[in-house]
Parts: structure tokens; C-alpha cells; sequence
């Protein structure tokens, strides 16, 4: 990430929005935000287009991600996140910022064989090297730029069909890779099932992206906890009391996540990338140990209070709408992203921002405080 500018950008809130926007866009120069999305361009995106449907395009202010200050767009129609977001990360500022790394691209596609004859995982493998090739001619580009499969696994007894599940794990470098890996996957599946002796089944990548982890963390000092008749130690025993309670509870988890995606999502928006695929991941990443639970754990140690996050984010900057959407184009560029893993990082630093400005929130005052006065302004 290439953060040049600082993100403290102090009354932005209070500009209009004709004037923030010149702010940000003189920071896009040449081009600024653009037009958005044409007419002609969602007709060449989805089936039987009608229009273009907007939703609100925001900018958290106060991130600081790896010793570097970066602006973060937010695309989202509901209230307070934004707001809420920039808040908690000017607490996060207090304590250095957000740490954050992910690991690398690596996304994995599911071949099924039915039916598979004896010793069937071990013959898949006695042909790794051909299904590796011929897995890879089909994404040239990929392969040319470093990329392609990097590893050959094959499950047996998944399920209670006779059943052997082929992991081809591919590194997609900056793309999602979704599409990618499907087209890979169909290619070679026939010849899987045939070195396993068994019938062709699916072919789809998996959403459960475990080998594509993000994550981050923050040291919150106390001082910048306190709030309107709160202390900071009071408010920080709060967040971690309630960590605790989405840990141990599944009701308590679904709301403590829905929280986190607040930030995940509009970033991922924002940036036009699959938001599905990511939440598909992280419930299933939430739920890995059999009981549904936080992807967030807030700790008080001596004086600060400290947030990690890890999650799947399978995301990337050159496929789908991250290379067509002209404001998506806009919104990686303000936020100085340069590669998948550059967005995997801001995306797990915002989730854990909007968690701990919830967490802060339900610990003091509550959480309708601020959401009202914020529903009361557009009123
Ligand atoms: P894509 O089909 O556009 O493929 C990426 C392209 O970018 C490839 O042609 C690749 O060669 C090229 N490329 C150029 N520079 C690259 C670089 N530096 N790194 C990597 N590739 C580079 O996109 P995709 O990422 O394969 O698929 C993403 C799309 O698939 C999303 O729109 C998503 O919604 C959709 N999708 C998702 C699912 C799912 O999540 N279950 C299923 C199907 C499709």
C-alpha cells in the first residue's frame, strides 16, 4: 500500500459533500471518481440490465495501516458505519495503528470423483504433474505472471458417498481468481476421475478460503477509549467482556460478525470485489471448530486493550468488477491499493475497526446513541 497523504483529515464531516469530494478527488488527479457505472457498462456485466442501482460511497478517515495513513472508501447504505469506522480507527491511531498481513493467494478448487476405485487418491497424485499442466494451460496470463497450481491434495471418505474430494490449490496473485480456477478445474476433472477410476462430480472452488487468510491487530490505549462519562479502563473491560460473549454464544457471535462484515462489506463494495464469497468464508471460517463464533478476539493487557482478527478474504484487484467499475477503479487507487494483498489487509483493518467502535459503543452508552443521531440527521 502506498499511503502518501495522511488520513487525518480533521471537519471532513463537516464539509458538504460537493467539497469532500473535491478534497478526495484531488487526491485522484487526473480522472477523480468518475461517472460511475454507465448504462452500457452494467449491460455488459449482467444478464438483462435495466439500470444502475447506487448506493452511498463513503471515506473512513484516521486509518493507519502498517505505519502508513491510508484513506478507506466505503460504499454502504447504512448509517453510522462510516462514522463509526473513523472513530474507532483514531482510537487504533492512539496505540500506532492497525498491524496487518495476509497470507498468500492461494485459493483452492474442489473436484469430486463418485464412486472412485481402490487406492483411488493415490493414483490422482501418481498423475500430478499432468493435471498440473493442463490445469495451467488453460490461464497462460497467470502462469506468465508467476502464478498457477501450487499444490495437488486429495481427500478421501469426504462425506457419506463413496466419495474422493481433489484440492488443486492455485496461487491467483492479484485476481480473486474464482473464475479462474473453475475453468481449471473443468478442464481436468475428467481426467482426475478417470486416474481415479471412479464418475466426474462438481467442479467449483470453495468459499471457504483457509489457505487465504488476512489478519490484524491493534493496541488501544485506555485514554483513547474514554468517552462522555466512561473511563477508558471501563469501556476496555466492557469490549473484552463481550469478546467473550461472542465467543461463547452463537446469538451473540452472528450479531458480534454482522459487525465486522459492516466494515468488510463496504470496503469490498467499494473496491468491487465479491462480498458473498468473502462472507460465505468467514461464517464457514467462524463455524471451522463446530459451533458458530467470533471472528474477533479483544483482550485488556496492562494498559491498552488489544483486537486481532483472521479470516478468509479471497479478494483481488484485476478481475470482475475491480477491473471494469470505473469507481471501484477510483476507490483502489485513493486507497493507495497495489495488489490482492494489499486489499486483504485494509479489508480485515476496517472489520476490525467497525467491531471495536459496536463493542466500544454497547459497553458505554449503547448502541442507539449514535445510530439515532445519525438516522435523526437525514430525517
Ligand atoms: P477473471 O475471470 O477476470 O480472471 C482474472 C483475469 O485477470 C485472468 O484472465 C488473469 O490472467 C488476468 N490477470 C491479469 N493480471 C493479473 C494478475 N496480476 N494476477 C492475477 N490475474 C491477472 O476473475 P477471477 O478473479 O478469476 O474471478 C472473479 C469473479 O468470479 C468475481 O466476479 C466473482 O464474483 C466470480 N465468481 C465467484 C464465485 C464464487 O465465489 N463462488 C463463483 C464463480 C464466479
Amino acid at each position: 500500500m502506498t499511503g502518501k497523504t495522511s488520513s487525518r483529515l480533521p471537519g471532513f464531516h463537516r464539509l458538504d459533500l460537493g467539497r469532500r469530494r473535491e478534497e478526495i478527488e484531488s487526491r485522484l488527479a487526473p480522472g477523480g471518481l468518475g461517472e460511475g457505472l454507465s448504462d452500457g457498462l452494467a449491460d455488459a456485466m449482467v444478464e438483462n440490465a435495466v439500470g444502475v442501482f447506487g448506493v452511498p460511497l463513503g471515506v473512513a478517515t484516521n486509518f493507519t495501516v502498517n505505519g502508513e495513513d491510508v484513506l478507506v472508501p466505503m460504499a454502504i447504505e447504512e448509517p453510522s458505519v462510516i462514522a463509526a469506522a473513523s472513530n474507532a480507527a483514531r482510537m487504533v491511531r492512539g496505540g500506532g495503528g492497525f498491524r496487518a498481513s495476509a497470507d498468500p493467494p492461494h485459493t483452492v478448487v474442489q473436484i469430486e470423483v463418485l464412486e472412485p476405485g481402490p487406492d483411488a487418491a493415490q493414483r490422482v497424485l501418481e498423475h500430478r504433474e499432468a493435471i498440473v499442466d493442463a490445469a495451467n494451460a488453460t490461464q497462460p496470463e497467470l502462469v506468465a505472471l508467476g502464478g498457477g497450481v501450487v499444490d495437488v491434495i486429495a481427500r478421501e471418505a469426504v462425506g457419506s458417498a463413496r466419495r474422493l474430494v481433489v484440492h488443486l490449490v492455485v496461487d491467483c496473485i492479484d485476481a480473486m481468481g474464482a473464475n479462474m480456477v473453475n475453468t481449471m478445474a473443468e478442464e481436468v476433472s475428467g481426467m482426475v476421475a478417470a486416474a481415479a477410476g471412479g464418475r466426474e462430480g462438481l467442479r467449483i472452488l470453495t468459499n471457504l478460503a483457509d489457505r487465504r487468510l488476512a489478519r490484524a491487530m491493534c493496541e488501544v490505549p485506555f485514554d483513547a477509549l474514554a468517552r462522555d462519562g466512561f473511563e477508558g479502563c471501563g469501556v476496555a473491560g466492557a469490549v473484552e467482556a463481550a469478546a467473550l460473549f461472542a465467543a461463547e454464544d452463537p446469538y451473540r457471535a452472528a450479531t458480534h460478525n454482522k459487525g465486522i462484515f459492516n466494515g468488510v462489506d463496504a470496503v469490498l463494495l467499494a473496491c468491487g470485489n465479491d462480498w458473498r464469497a468473502v462472507e460465505a468464508g468467514g461464517h464457514a471460517w467462524a463455524a471451522r471448530n463446530g459451533s458458530y463464533g467470533s471472528l474477533t478476539t479483544w483482550r485488556v493487557e496492562g494498559e491498552v486493550l488489544r483486537g486481532e482478527i483472521e479470516m478468509p478474504m479471497a479478494v483481488g484487484v484485476v478481475g470482475g468488477a475491480a477491473k471494469i467499475h470505473p469507481t471501484a477503479r477510483a476507490c483502489i487507487r485513493l486507497a493507495g491499493i497495489e495488489s490482492g494483498v494489499d486489499l486483504a489487509r485494509l479489508a480485515v483493518c476496517a472489520g476490525l475497526a467497525t467491531n471495536l467502535a459496536a463493542l466500544a459503543a454497547l459497553g458505554s452508552e449503547g448502541i442507539q446513541r449514535g445510530h439515532m443521531r445519525l438516522h435523526e440527521r437525514k430525517g
